[in-house]
């Protein structure tokens, strides 16, 4: 078993700019592919409430100290130079889990602040969402994606290693209740968890949730993945075909990682997110935030490009606008899961915000 190194300080990390040579005058984040990026997703912590196996160990992440996070303040400005300087078009918070702070109530009030016009959402595992949903619809998200990977409250309890099916549960319906929709659920696929599958499938449909299944990547913290045991999309759906009738119906926008299956005639549909084996990395539109404060290009490319520094040392927004499209410039051109020189990142997906 390949250990995944934690120990967060000793990312590679760079204060300097990246280089950009070739890239042509543009304020978008452009990449040497030609790709541009307009997804951005902001870790807020590497807390979380649950941890699921494959994505977390057992004891947690090594904590951040606090004085380390981005503050609320931070994010905003960066949301805001994302929507006014770089052409981002839609934010997402993750994390960790984003419940787990305390002030994530003002993150979003205040991100909406510095950018009114860009869409709010929240990818979380729904524990603590029944007490906020209101509050945070109120401060301006608009949507949340609930992670969900069975509705057997036994597999469910030894798959993220905490026995809080019924929190989740509760955070769907708030969520709902509280018009944070379309509520989507994301739920990765597991061996452990595959016969669960075509009654989550039947949960979502009764709840009008928009369920998507993900192929699991080799980002758990205990190195475990494996690509010849992983359960793979075409697995999936002939299980679920077992039981409903799936028409598909390609994808929502060519850079929409979901292809999509009307189920039983619709109107209900669900996803797959075939990560691995049909990968979308040439039309991937995401850059990443973490809640150090680095730009991340890649979920699989450890380079990262420090903005903290410069948000905490006086830059003004054109400086850290440059430095984040410097950084984008750089981002590889696909994860290369299948190629034999594939090296895992060490920052597992809780440390790097799913
Ligand atoms: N805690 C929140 C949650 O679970 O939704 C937000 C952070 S989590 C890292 C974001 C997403 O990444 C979740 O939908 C989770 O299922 C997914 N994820 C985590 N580890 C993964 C892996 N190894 N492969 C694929 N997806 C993964
Ligand atoms: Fe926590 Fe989300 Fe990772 Fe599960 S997937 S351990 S809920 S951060």
């Amino acid at each position: 078993m390949t250990r995944v190194a934690l120990g967060l300080p000793e990312m590679r990390r760079s204060a300097a700019s990246p280089s950009v040579e070739g890239r042509p005058r543009t304020d978008e984040l452009i990449d040497r592919f030609g790709r541009v990026a307009r997804d951005l997703r902001v870790s807020i912590t590497e807390r979380c409430s649950l941890r699921c196996t494959y994505c977390m160990p057992a004891e947690g992440l090594p904590v951040i100290p606090r004085p380390e996070l981005l503050g609320a303040g931070e994010i905003a400005r960066l949301v805001g130079i994302g929507a006014r300087m770089l052409g981002i078009r839609e934010v997402r918070f993750t994390g960790g889990e984003p419940l787990t702070r305390g002030d994530l109530v003002e993150i979003v009030a205040r991100s909406r602040a510095a950018a009114p016009e860009v869409p709010l959402a929240m990818t979380t595992n729904g524990i603590g969402l029944d007490r906020r949903a209101t509050a945070l619809r109120d401060a301006g998200l608009g949507r949340v994606n609930v992670s969900l990977d069975t509705v057997d409250r036994a597999h469910f309890t030894s798959l993220t290693r905490r026995d809080r099916l019924p929190a989740v549960i509760a955070g769907i319906d708030a969520a709902l209740d509280a018009g944070l929709g379309p509520v989507k659920l994301n739920a990765v696929l597991m061996r452990e968890t595959l016969d669960d599958a075509s009654e989550l499938l039947a949960f979502a449909v009764a709840r009008g949730l928009r369920l998507r299944f993900i192929e699991q990547m080799p980002l758990d913290a205990d190195g475990e993945w494996a690509r010849t045991t992983m359960v793979t999309a075409d697995e999936l759906l002939l299980r679920l075909s077992e039981r409903f009738r799936l028409e598909p119906i390609g994808r929502e926008d060519p850079s929409a990682p979901a292809e999509e299956w009307l189920v039983d005639g619709g109107p209900a549909t669900v996803g797959v997110i075939a990560s691995v084996t049909r990968d979308f990395c040439e039309a991937c539109d995401r850059t990443r935030i973490t809640a150090e404060g680095t730009v991340r290009s890649c979920l699989f490319g450890d380079d990262e490009t420090d903005l903290r520094g410069m948000l905490r040392g006086g830059a003004d927004d054109h400086e850290i606008a440059d430095r984040w499209r410097a950084a984008m410039w750089g981002k590889r051109a696909g994860h290369g899961i299948d190629d034999a020189s594939f090296v895992r990142p060490e920052r597992s997906m809780g440390a790097i915000g799913g």
